[in-house]
C-alpha cells in the first residue's frame, strides 16, 4: 500500500486530506485508524475532499486516510435478496450481531453471506463459447426467486470447467478460458455504483406496469422501465403508496430504499417489511425484495450512497431479464444530503441552498431506468427496471426544487394531495394535477389485452372529473339546485367516479388489489350508468328520482367482489336497466 494521506480538516461528514496524489475521484479511502470509509468527492492537486459514510467526531487533525485504489462497489450474488443493507451495503443485521443496536464506527461485515451454501446448477457446458451476461447456472436463491450466474461484464471465451452441486459464493463454480489465460469463475461479481450497468439497448417502454392500484392503472398509469414521481406534504400517504405498490406491483423483484426518513419512520419500515406477505406467492415479500435502510445514527452522506447502491442492485436483477421495480423513499432527503455535502465544500449554491448539479445527479439516477436488450450471445431476453421516487418537499410546496428536478426527468405524476388525504379520500392522488406520459405507448399493448375501449372509457371518466370541478364553483355560488339537470348528473356521476372507483383503501382485505380486469369492469359500469341516465333525462325522467336510485348502492360495493367473482359485477347493468325503465313509467 501507498503511504497514507494526512487530515488537514475535518467539517462534519467531509475531511480534507493531503498528500493524496495518485488517488482517483470517487475512490474509496479509510479515514484514521478507526478506518472509517469515505469517498474522494473532489481533488485538487494533492488534496482530497472525502465524503465519510460514518460519524466524525473524534476525528483529528494529523490523522492518516488510507486509499484503496477502489471505487465504491456493490457485491452482487446469491444472497442479496431477504437483505437488508445499510446505504454502503453492510449488512444490517450482522452488524446489529456484531456491535448491538449502536453501530461503532469502522465496523465491516461482507454484503454476502462467506459461510452459506448454494446448490448451483450449470447451465452451460464444457466447450461453450460464453461471453459477459451469459447464463452460467442459476441458484434457487429463495423459493421464488432464480438466480442466474452471468459471466462478469468484459469476458468471453470457450468455459473449460463447470461444476454441479453446492458451493459459497466465493468457490469457483466455473473457469472460462479467455486469450491471456484461465479465469475462474465464482458466484460474486462487484460492480461500481456510480456506474450503470451496461445492456444491449434500451427500448421504448410499452408495456404496462399495472399496480392494483385503479387511480394508477385506470388513470396515470406507469410503464414497465419507466418512472414515477409521488411528491406529498407529510401524511398524505407516500409512505403507504410506496407499500402498495411494493406488495402489488407486477413486478418480480423489489428494492427499497429507505432513504433517512426520521428514524422512527424507518424502523417501521424494518419492522414492518419483513411481515408483509407477498400475495402472488403466499411467501413473505422478503423473498423477492432487498431492503436498503438508513437508519437515523448513519450520516447523511451514506444517504447519498444508498441511492445508487439501490440502483444498482437492481439492475443486477434485470440483467438476469426480471422485472426490478425500485421504490425510494424520500428522494428529498437524498438531496438534502447532497446539500450539506457542497455546503461543506463551500461550492456555489444554486436554488434554496441545493447544489447547481442537483438536477443533473437526479437526471442521472432516473435514467438508469428503463426496459433493456440485456446483454447476451445466448439469449433474446430483456429485463425492466422501473424508478419510483417519493419526494417530500417541505409543506407539500410544489416549487420545491427537489420536486422540480424530479418532474424534468420523471414521465409519471402521482400529486397527493393533503386535502384529498385530510378528507380521507385515499390514495390521496389527485385526478386534475397528476398526469403519466406513458398512455400513448402501452395503448397498443392496453387495447389488445385489456380492453379496446378502456383508454375512452378513460377519457370519458376523466372528463366527467374535471367539468365536475368546474360545476363546484358554481354549485358553491348558487346552490346545486341551480344546475340544469344534466349537469346534476355529472356531480352525480362524478361523486360515483371519486368514491366507487378512484377510493381505495389499502387495508381493506379485498379491495386492497383490484385486477386489471376488475377495473375495467368497474369503471365500465360507472360509465353505463351514466350512459342510461342521459339517455332517460332525455326522455324528461326526473334527475331526484336517478339520484335516489337503489342501484347506487350495488355500485358501491363492486369493491367488495372477490376475484373469483368479478363476473357478479357484469349482472350490475341489468339492475341499472331494469330500474331506469321502472323510473320511467312512474
Ligand atoms: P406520508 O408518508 O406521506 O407522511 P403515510 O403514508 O404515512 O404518509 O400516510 C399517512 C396516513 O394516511 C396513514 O397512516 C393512513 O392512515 C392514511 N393512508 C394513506 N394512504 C392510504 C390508503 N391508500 N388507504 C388507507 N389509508 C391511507
Amino acid at each position: 500500500m501507498s503511504m497514507p494521506g494526512k487530515i488537514i480538516k475535518v467539517a462534519g461528514p467531509l475531511v480534507v486530506a493531503e498528500n493524496m496524489s495518485g488517488s482517483r475521484m470517487f475512490d474509496v479511502v479509510h479515514v484514521s485508524d478507526k478506518k472509517l470509509m469515505g469517498e474522494i468527492i473532489e481533488l485538487d492537486k494533492d488534496l482530497a475532499f472525502i465524503q465519510v459514510y460514518e460519524e466524525t467526531g473524534g476525528i483529528g487533525v494529523g490523522e492518516p486516510v488510507y486509499l484503496s485504489g477502489e471505487p465504491l462497489t456493490v457485491e452482487l450474488g446469491p444472497g442479496v435478496i431477504q437483505s437488508i443493507y445499510d446505504g454502503i451495503q453492510r449488512p444490517l443485521d450482522e452488524i446489529y450481531r456484531k456491535t448491538g443496536n449502536f453501530i461503532s464506527r469502522g465496523v465491516t461485515a461482507a454484503a454476502l453471506n462467506r459461510e452459506r451454501k448454494w446448490k448451483f446448477k450449470p447451465a452451460v457446458k464444457k466447450g461453450d463459447m460464453v461471453s459477459g451476461g451469459d447464463f452460467l447456472g442459476f441458484v434457487n436463491e429463495t423459493e421464488i426467486i432464480k438466480h442466474y450466474i452471468m459471466v462478469p461484464h468484459g469476458i468471453s471465451g470457450k468455459v473449460s470447467l463447470i461444476k454441479e452441486g453446492e458451493f459459497k459464493v466465493t468457490d469457483t463454480i466455473a473457469v472460462i478460458k479467455v486469450g491471456s489465460g484461465d479465469k475462474k469463475i465464482n458466484m460474486i461479481q462487484r460492480w461500481p455504483v456510480r456506474k450503470p450497468r451496461p445492456y444491449q439497448n434500451k427500448m421504448s417502454p410499452d408495456m404496462p406496469l399495472f399496480t392494483g392500484q385503479r387511480v394508477i392503472d385506470m388513470f396515470f398509469p406507469i410503464a414497465k422501465g419507466g418512472t414515477a414521481c409521488v411528491p406529498g406534504p407529510f401524511g398524505s400517504g407516500k409512505t403507504v403508496i410506496q407499500h402498495q405498490l411494493a406488495k402489488w406491483i407486477d413486478a418480480e423483484i423489489i428494492v427499497y430504499i429507505g432513504c433517512g426518513e426520521r428514524g422512527n419512520e424507518m424502523t417501521d419500515v424494518l419492522m414492518e417489511f419483513p411481515e408483509l406477505i407477498d400475495p402472488k406467492s403466499g411467501v413473505p415479500l422478503m423473498k423477492r425484495t432487498v431492503l436498503i435502510a438508513n437508519t437515523s445514527n448513519m450520516p447523511v452522506a451514506a444517504r447519498e450512497a444508498s441511492v445508487y447502491t439501490g440502483v444498482t442492485i437492481a439492475e443486477y436483477f434485470r440483467d438476469m431479464g426480471y422485472s426490478v421495480a425500485l421504490m425510494a423513499d424520500s428522494t428529498s432527503r437524498w438531496a438534502e444530503a447532497m446539500r450539506e455535502i457542497s455546503g461543506r465544500l463551500e461550492e456555489m449554491p444554486g436554488e434554496e441552498g441545493y447544489p447547481a448539479y442537483l438536477g443533473a445527479r437526479i437526471a442521472s439516477f432516473y435514467e438508469r431506468a428503463g426496459m433493456v436488450k440485456c446483454l447476451s450471445s445466448s439469449d433474446e431476453r430483456s429485463g425492466a427496471l422501473s424508478i419510483i421516487g417519493a419526494v417530500s418537499p417541505p409543506g407539500g410546496d410544489l416549487s420545491d426544487p427537489v420536486v422540480q428536478a424530479t418532474l424534468r426527468v420523471v414521465k409519471v405524476f402521482w400529486s397527493l394531495e393533503a386535502k384529498l388525504a385530510y378528507s380521507r379520500h385515499f390514495p390521496a392522488i389527485s385526478w386534475l394535477n397528476s398526469y403519466s406520459l406513458y398512455i400513448d405507448g402501452i395503448k397498443d399493448f392496453v387495447t389488445k389485452n385489456v380492453h379496446e375501449d378502456y383508454f375512452e372509457l378513460q377519457a370519458e371518466a376523466m372528463k366527467i372529473l374535471e367539468k365536475e370541478s368546474e360545476l363546484e364553483e358554481i354549485v358553491r355560488l348558487v346552490g346545486v339546485d341551480a344546475l340544469s339537470a344534466p349537469d346534476r348528473l355529472i356531480l352525480f356521476v362524478a361523486r360515483m367516479l371519486r368514491e366507487d372507483f378512484l377510493h381505495q383503501v389499502a387495508y381493506h382485505e379485498t379491495d386492497t388489489y383490484s385486477s386489471i380486469e376488475k377495473q375495467y369492469k368497474m369503471i365500465n359500469t360507472i360509465l353505463y350508468f351514466y350512459d342510461q341516465a342521459a339517455n332517460y333525462l332525455r326522455l324528461n325522467a326526473d334527475i331526484g328520482a336517478i339520484e335516489k336510485m337503489k342501484v347506487r348502492d350495488e355500485i358501491a360495493r363492486m369493491k367488495d367482489i372477490k376475484k373469483e367473482d368479478i363476473s357478479k359485477i357484469d349482472k350490475i347493468k341489468k339492475v341499472i336497466d331494469k330500474e331506469f325503465s321502472s323510473i320511467i313509467e312512474e
